[in-house]
């Protein structure tokens, strides 16, 4: 790799490959993996305080219809003691009994709302316990990426360093159509493999080849007419 315009096509390859690998960067995943699994927990979390909210909610209503239905049975108990006729006494009797069965599955429904909140609180505990875990494996997998991101920064800082030098010997009019054909190709100078371009990877016919040995000797670079990239030997 002799010439100046290859060593600069070797640097940013290199560099583009880099830069690719940063993208691509396994501990990203990694990463990423940690931050659903902290998602998926905060979810769950604000899922179980939803339901203690609601059965919260359900049993404070529960027990004041509970409260009212007392204060109500004990009013119609005081009148049970005042009535004579067996009819009025009778229809007494029909409303403490529909009351008491009210009161009855009010008491059964909170129970369970009672038992489903234990239990519930019991996960939450549980759930909670878990959160020092995943956040020190995201921040483990943070700081593994950012070291992995450092050191190709690292590199790429270097290669760019000596860019302007590498460009800086390359022949002003070859740099023109090197710096055009970058825009289009990642590889804009290869070289000449016997009749083959490294470019574009086609063979070229002997008097394609020839052509292209004068223009390399003549200008010092020669031209691939298939893929029209820099050709070099
Ligand atoms: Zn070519």
């Amino acid at each position: 790799m002799s010439h100046p315009i290859l060593e600069l096509q070797a640097a940013e390859t290199m560099a583009d490959q880099l830069k690719h690998r940063r993208q691509n960067l396994p501990e990203r995943e990694q990463v990423q993996a940690a931050r659903n699994e902290l998602f998926r927990w905060d979810q769950s979390r604000a899922l179980m305080h939803q339901r203690l909210d609601e059965l919260g909610a359900q049993i404070e209503k529960s027990e004041a219809e509970s409260h009212d239905i007392d204060k109500h049975r004990t009013k119609l108990e005081a009148q049970m003691k005042t009535v004579i006729a067996p009819r009025e006494a009778e229809a007494l009797q029909h409303e403490i009994a529909t009351l008491n069965e009210r009161r009855g599955s009010l008491d059964d429904a909170e129970l369970g709302a009672m038992e489903e909140q234990t239990r519930i609180e019991d996960e939450l505990t549980t759930l909670l316990g878990q959160e020092h875990a995943l956040r020190s494996v995201l921040s483990a997998c943070d700081a593994t990426m950012s070291a992995a991101e450092l050191d190709i920064d690292g590199e790429l800082e270097r290669i760019a360093g000596r860019l302007d030098g590498l460009r800086a010997k390359v022949d002003a009019g070859v740099l023109k159509r090197y710096d055009r054909l970058r825009q289009h190709f990642v590889v804009a100078a290869a070289t000449l493999a016997g009749s083959r371009c490294e470019g574009c990877h086609l063979d070229l016919s002997a008097h394609e080849v020839d052509d292209v040995k004068d223009e390399i000797a003549s200008s010092g670079v020669g031209d691939c007419p298939q893929c029209g990239r820099i050709l070099l030997r």
